[in-house]
């Protein structure tokens, strides 16, 4: 259920699939009137502000604000978007969302001729602009939610064991990941090095991973605190859930393999984990909310909750070789999955994250962990899709993969749509791998 409340066909409906914007290529593309996902950016003779994309363009909120078109509907809107990150808006919670929302989709909605003009002066094409980190990382926590993930993992790098830990299925597994080292979209990933021991030796080495790989991945942020020493209780999570965003994980697997051994991942991850520049409101995501996967055996009382927070998202991986570079070639799509089955939702895993007192804060982002389907082509990392290794892919130059080389660009995607419903396409993340 909506913690941030609308009414269909009312002003305030942000989501209808019959709403159109007059800014044009908006209708049809990915940024549609439906999405309205907020970013950071900077333009030659502007100082960083928060901005909505639509199309292939901008609203400069900033300079909505300072034009007086939030009016009174957003107290500080000055405050909140003439700034170089999203916390200060993410912080103000669910009313002032709401209330920038609608205004925003007001603003750019086809048939307002004094809302257009208005908007049409803080509007840049965003080839103009150059998009930054869009909020600032408070703590970072990946978990370990898929069903077919964890299995999988589980066969390849323990052979013979049970291939889910006895908590699997009572609680959402996760680590607390470095906030420090998330970086925007489109920063390069040096390669690691490190210490990893390879097979039958004795002894380790330190040098550059000969493993990295990627972990498709989608998180979510957080906007208003919780209290320290009490719990973020399941049916209050959406106060706390600004949006979603593509991640991804990148993982060295020697090193992640040799190192995780009693304790959890550490420097096979904290290198580097890509996020999206654009953040897509949980309000845009209304209609593709399903309920998550039947559990089994029931889950605790305080991981239970009746509302649908699953999401139906398609995603995707998409790689490049240098060779694909050089001859202007799109990236081949490596893997294809879907995000609602997810075993645990992110209401349960934040309900669980705080369950033992721990508090969050605003920045605060939360990763799913690695999304994989049940059928060849559908995992979410190289490990699996190459079962460790042992069988590259064919790449469309010619070339296999094993795990990532030199060079190599990665791109993931997301999107959900269809069956009258709008069409949204998330933020996509990019990254190219580089020697050190
Ligand atoms: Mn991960």
């Amino acid at each position: 259920m909506s913690m941030i409340p609308h009414a269909n066909g009312s002003a305030d409906d942000t989501t209808g699939a019959d709403l159109r914007s007059w800014v044009e290529g908006a209708d049809g593309s990915g940024f549609c009137i439906q999405h309205l996902p907020y970013g950071v950016f900077t333009k030659a003779d502007r100082s960083p502000r928060v901005g909505v994309a639509i199309g292939d363009a901008i609203l400069d909120l900033a300079a909505v604000a300072a034009a007086g078109g939030f009016a009174d509907a957003v107290p500080d809107a000055q405050a909140l978007f003439a700034t170089d990150r999203l916390n200060p808006f993410m912080a103000a919670g669910p009313s002032v969302w709401q209330a920038t929302r609608a205004r925003v989709s007001r603003l750019l909605r086809a048939g307002a001729p004094d809302a257009h003009r208005a908007a049409a002066e803080a509007l840049i094409p965003r080839s103009e602009t150059t998009m930054r980190m869009p909020f600032e990382v408070a703590d970072y926590v990946d978990f370990f939610s898929s069903l077919d993930h964890a299995s999988n993992a589980g066969r390849l790098l323990r052979p013979g064991a049970a291939t889910l830990s006895p908590n699997w299925r009572h609680l959402p597994v996760g680590y607390h990941g470095r906030a420090g080292t998330v970086v925007p979209s489109g920063t390069p990933v040096i390669r690691p090095h490190g210490q990893r021991r390879p097979p039958g030796a004795e002894a380790p080495v330190c040098g550059p991973s000969r493993r990295l790989d990627v972990e498709l991945e989608v998180g979510f942020v957080i906007g208003p605190p919780s209290t320290l020493g009490g719990p973020v209780p399941i049916e209050h999570v959406g106060e706390h859930i600004f949006g979603i965003a593509l991640v991804n994980d990148w993982s060295a697997r020697d090193i992640q393999g040799w190192e995780s051994q009693p304790l959890g991942p550490f420097l096979g991850k904290s290198f580097a984990t890509s996020v999206s520049v654009w953040v897509t409101p949980l309000a845009a995501l209304e209609p593709f909310r399903v309920p998550g996967p039947v559990q089994e055996p029931p889950v605790l009382d305080y991981l239970r909750t009746d509302h649908p927070w699953g999401l139906d998202l398609c995603l995707e991986i998409g790689l490049r070789s240098p060779g694909m570079v050089a001859g202007g070639a799109p990236h081949d799509v490596i893997s294809r999955t879907g995000f609602a089955g997810m075993y645990w939702t992110m209401a349960q895993q934040l309900a669980h994250a705080t369950v033992n007192g721990a508090s969050v804060r605003t920045g605060d982002l939360f990763a799913s962990g690695t999304v994989s389907g049940p059928v060849r082509g559908s995992e979410g990392c190289l490990l699996e899709l190459t079962r460790a290794g042992r069988e590259p892919l064919p790449l469309s130059d010619g070339s296999t993969r094993a795990f990532l080389e030199d060079g190599d660009e990665v791109v993931l995607r997301g999107s959900c749509g269809g069956n009258g419903r709008p069409h949204l396409e998330l933020g996509e993340v990019h990254g190219k791998v580089m020697a050190r």
